[in-house]
């Protein structure tokens, strides 16, 4: 029945900056969304994520009212599938989720947020980086790593 009803739902390329939540509670990574159905989503986050595991994402153009992702603010989701991407650097997953719960907040993540630089080497780290909840500073994957 659960098959049944995720066929309902059309796949829709939709490319958009969002942010997810991955253990960590001091951080948010940003990276890319590729398409969704209305039950879940694909994106291409830095991390591995296991299948059954939940992830929390966050809509960076939240817009309630609208018929997309960006309806919601944040989704709990469970991760259906992952897998390497192999040619990209920095590292990043493909990565398919189901969504579970559907909110229009999300606590301790409405940080302003118009910068796209890294805080060590000022390189613009267009949609991939490692951000502090406290809304302190963003790093590129790059530094991230060395830090
Ligand atoms: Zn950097």
């Amino acid at each position: 029945m659960a098959t049944q009803l995720r066929r309902v739902f059309p796949r829709k390329h939709y490319k958009a900056s969002i942010k997810y939540l991955n253990g960590d509670p001091n951080y948010y990574y940003r990276c890319r969304m590729f398409n969704f159905s209305g039950g879940g989503l694909y994106f291409e986050p830095l991390h591995s994520f296991t299948p059954e595991s939940q992830v929390t994402i966050v809509m960076d153009n939240h817009s309630p009212g609208t018929y997309g992702p960006e309806a919601y603010r944040s989704y709990l989701a469970k991760v259906r599938w992952c897998r390497e991407l192999s040619h990209d650097d920095p590292r990043r997953f493909a990565t398919g989720v189901e969504f579970l719960e559907k909110s229009h907040s999300i606590r301790g993540l409405d940080v302003v947020e118009d910068d796209y630089t890294c805080d060590l080497c000022g390189k613009l780290t267009s949609a991939a980086s490692i951000c502090r909840l406290d809304g302190s500073g963003c790093l590129c994957p790059q530094c991230f790593k060395l830090w």
